[in-house]
């Protein structure tokens, strides 16, 4: 099911409240606040340009940080709007407070094609507590609302969810609308063979992602510490790598499951152990890699996949024709126990006969150490957005838009 998405709405000459995620990380430097990466704001640039050749005067609302209801000098947009004016080559106003007689004032001036940014959403209590009040004095500035902040789609705010009830006109942007081609359409329909791999710390943060796609894909791929509760399910030793005991039964039903369904359900053959991680100092005591199917000794933790893991796993890379990656195959924070996480990404962004979606705040940062960012073909903007999303939860951002009429 379609949302309406910004197109289909009339924004000609009307004051149009664009939730954007504007969550960026900030660095000072002589004094000056400067953002330190702008992925976010540069994400955002089709929906601002579209609203501005069809002469909307657009008002833009994000949260920054975690200020908890209180204004935080450190955590206001003001930074953004300059980073915004430049890519833009335009002018953008900022406003000291997200709502109230300033706000309105400022709203209620802007000349269609002009964009102003709103102070920190979450300066007011009223934000993250989703209170009716606080989300009728956002919707008075605006005369249609329009969510493209994927990444805040799973909160229910009010920015990001209360306020629809209160603004008629109401739709999607264009960035929300790719996210949802990727993760929605590509991933419920994808050229096969599919391939679904993930990595990352728990197993109980992404089973509802496992068990759903378990019945889409054709090849699951299992790394990163996830693994070894997989693995444990399967019999065999793990040491002291990270387990997480009261998932095996799921984990064991997980591999049944594919079994029955016919998925080839690959698990690390090899691993880079070491006996201690400080992860305070980025380092690991000596490590070594196991041979394939060697038990890692008691005492010893696997920490990364190793190259005949790889191998395995560039294999399967190599004649899928989808892959959706979640999750890194190591703890790659850490540039010893990085390398199979960067050959994964290394490989997939050699797979050009194929659909390639990432997701996952960790994953993301991976792909752009290695380089590679830009030669996927779909990075998702939603870290815990995106794995509601595939498990199939509603999420409130979007729940809060109608359906396009069929
Ligand atoms: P994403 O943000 O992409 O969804 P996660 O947050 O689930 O990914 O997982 C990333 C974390 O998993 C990283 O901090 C990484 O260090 C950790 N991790 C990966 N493999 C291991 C491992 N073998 N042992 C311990 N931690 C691991
Ligand atoms: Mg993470």
């Amino acid at each position: 099911m379609s949302k309406v998405s910004v197109r289909d709405l009339p924004v000609e000459g009307r004051r149009v409240l664009v939730r954007v995620d504007y969550n960026v990380p900030l660095l000072e430097r002589d004094g000056e606040i400067l953002v330190a990466d702008d992925t976010r704001i540069r994400q955002t640039i089709p929906t601002l340009e579209y609203l501005i050749s069809r002469g909307a005067k657009i008002i833009l609302a994000s949260h920054l940080g975690r200020p908890k209801g209180k204004r935080k000098p450190s955590e206001s947009l003001r930074p953004i709007a300059a980073r915004l004016a430049q890519l833009l080559g335009k002018e953008i106003q900022f406003v000291e407070d997200c709502v109230g007689p300033q706000a309105e004032r400022a709203a209620h001036s802007l000349a269609p094609g002009q964009i102003l940014l709103l102070e920190n959403t979450r300066f007011h209590p009223g934000e993250e507590a989703n209170d009716p009040e606080f989300s009728r004095a956002l919707a008075r500035l605006a005369d249609v609302y329009v969510n493209d902040a994927f990444a805040a789609a799973h909160r229910a705010h009010a920015s990001t969810e209360g306020v629809a009830h209160w603004i008629a006109e109401r739709g999607i942007g264009l960035l929300m609308e790719k996210e949802l081609r990727f993760l929605g359409e590509e991933l419920s329909n994808p050229a096969r063979p599919f391939l679904v791999l993930l990595g990352g710390a728990k197993v109980s943060d992404k089973i509802g992602v496992v068990k759903r796609l378990l019945e889409k894909a054709d090849v699951l791929a299992v790394g990163g510490a996830m693994a070894y509760t997989f693995l444990v399910a399967q019999g065999q030793e793990v040491g002291s790598s990270r387990v997480e005991l009261d998932q095996v039964e799921i984990a064991s039903d997980c591999l049944r499951k594919a079994r029955e369904r016919s998925v080839e359900f690959l698990l690390p053959q090899d691993h880079y152990i070491v006996e201690t991680v400080d992860f305070s100092k980025r380092e690991t005591s000596p490590g070594r890699y196991t041979l394939p199917g060697e038990p890692i000794p008691q005492g010893w933790k696997g920490v990364d996949i190793g190259p005949a893991t790889v191998e395995a796993f560039r294999k399967v890379i190599g004649v899928a024709r989808t892959v959706f990656w979640n999750g890194p195959m190591g703890i790659f924070e850490i540039s010893s126990c990085a390398k199979g996480t960067l050959a994964i990404a290394q490989a997939l962004a050699q797979a050009n006969h194929a659909v390639t979606i990432v997701g996952g705040g960790d994953s993301v940062a991976a792909l752009q150490e290695a380089g590679v960012a830009d030669r996927i073909t779909f990075v998702s903007t939603g870290g815990g957005a995106s794995l509601e999303f595939l498990e199939g939860k509603q999420l409130p951002g979007l729940v809060c838009i109608p359906d396009r009429p069929s």
